[in-house]
């Protein structure tokens, strides 16, 4: 029964909208990567964080810092950007959002423009190979680096949406949120929203930064990657949460993460549960899950399992992912045929 379970989580249709690339690398990459670069010492328990384990959300990045020492070298990025696309290929994903901030690295003569062209290039080749799933990627903004780079990114991001042909789309908010405040990134975010770039948003990921929250709402972001600490019952508040829900603006949604990342207690007091209560829009995603050790039909699984979701349910969570993804409208209805196409055989 577990098998069947497994495998009706596998071939449901997904999309997956917040993955950060440096996140979701497999450990099999990883030991790749690890065995080419021996003199850096790393253990694979340096680099995931596994079943029953749990870190705080500042040792989850220092994970990073190690895996950024991976993955130095313009031939890293392309090995790891077309082994994560296959490998959510294989998990049944069909449509991918990637983020991922563009990084320097002078010893290695990696340039923050090399670094995205590789994505872009892996992107493609994946394409060409004939790998079953649509990508388009984001280009993210650390948040500790401070304004001026925040908005060197934007214009990057401008470059690359008109140069890609429409693979890169928006841009992501991210890094440790614990650093900088929201208002200074505005101007920046700003810019990108009036140049049609999408914006996906890390809002609310720890508690009491209701202030900061409010105001980058007030742009509004398109999604918002987590929103644990929205609603009043968490120290949010009953005027975030009529905000989000006014301008409609989907949460992505990723329970493990928040497990091991150690912001949400259990898996039964996750937020799905309130915001899919007010039918409002949830993704279901991953967020890293290379490091959380995990793939999207397990996150899928876990929901369906930890709030009692009927198949239906199910299906309807998955299918809603499209309309929330930043594909343009001619992919969306493709993906909407695919997802009727695919319910009729793995039902029949
Ligand atoms: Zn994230």
């Amino acid at each position: 029964m577990q098998d069947e379970a497994d495998l009706f989580y596998r071939q449901l249709p997904k999309v997956e909208l917040h993955a950060h690339l440096n996140g979701s690398i497999s450990s099999a990459t990883m030991q790749r990567l690890v065995a080419q670069k021996p003199h850096l010492h790393i253990q694979h328990s340096m680099t995931a964080i596994n079943r029953g384990q749990r870190r705080t959300l500042d040792e989850c990045f220092q994970v990073f810092e190690v895996i950024h020492q991976l993955t130095d070298r313009v031939e890293d990025i392309f090995t790891v950007t077309t082994d994560v696309i296959k490998e959510f290929a294989s998990d049944g994903v069909k449509y991918l959002e990637l983020r991922s901030t563009p990084r320097e690295e002078k010893s290695t003569g990696l340039t923050k423009r090399k670094y995205v062209e590789t994505v872009l290039e892996a992107i493609k080749h994946c394409k060409q190979e004939g790998v079953d799933v649509e990508v388009r990627f984001l280009v993210a903004i650390d948040r500790r680096h401070g304004p001026e780079v925040a908005m060197e990114t934007v214009k990057m991001a401008e470059d690359f949406s008109v140069s890609s042909d429409g693979v890169v789309v928006g841009l992501d908010l991210s890094g440790d949120p614990t650093v900088g405040h929201g208002k200074d990134l505005i101007p920046s975010l700003q810019r990108a929203r009036n140049s049609g770039l999408k914006l996906a948003l890390h809002l609310a990921e720890v508690p009491s930064q209701q202030e900061e929250t409010q105001l980058l709402l007030s742009l509004p972001p398109d999604r918002i990657g987590h929103g644990t600490f929205l609603h009043p019952e968490v120290g949010g508040s009953q005027e975030l949460v009529d905000t989000v829900m006014k301008k409609c603006i989907p949460l992505e949604l990723c329970m493990t993460s928040n497990i091991k990342g150690q912001t949400v207690s259990s898996y039964d007091k996750h937020h799905f549960l309130y915001w899919n209560n007010l039918g409002h829009p949830c993704v279901l995603c991953t967020d890293d899950k290379g490091v959380f050790a995990t793939e999207l039909s397990q996150e899928y699984q876990l929901a369906a399992t930890t709030f009692n979701l009927s198949t239906a349910e199910v299906w309807a969570l998955s299918e809603q992912a499209i309309d929330c993804s930043f594909a343009p409208e001619s992919i969306k209805q493709d993906l909407r045929r695919r997802w009727a196409q695919l319910k009729r055989e793995i039902h029949s």
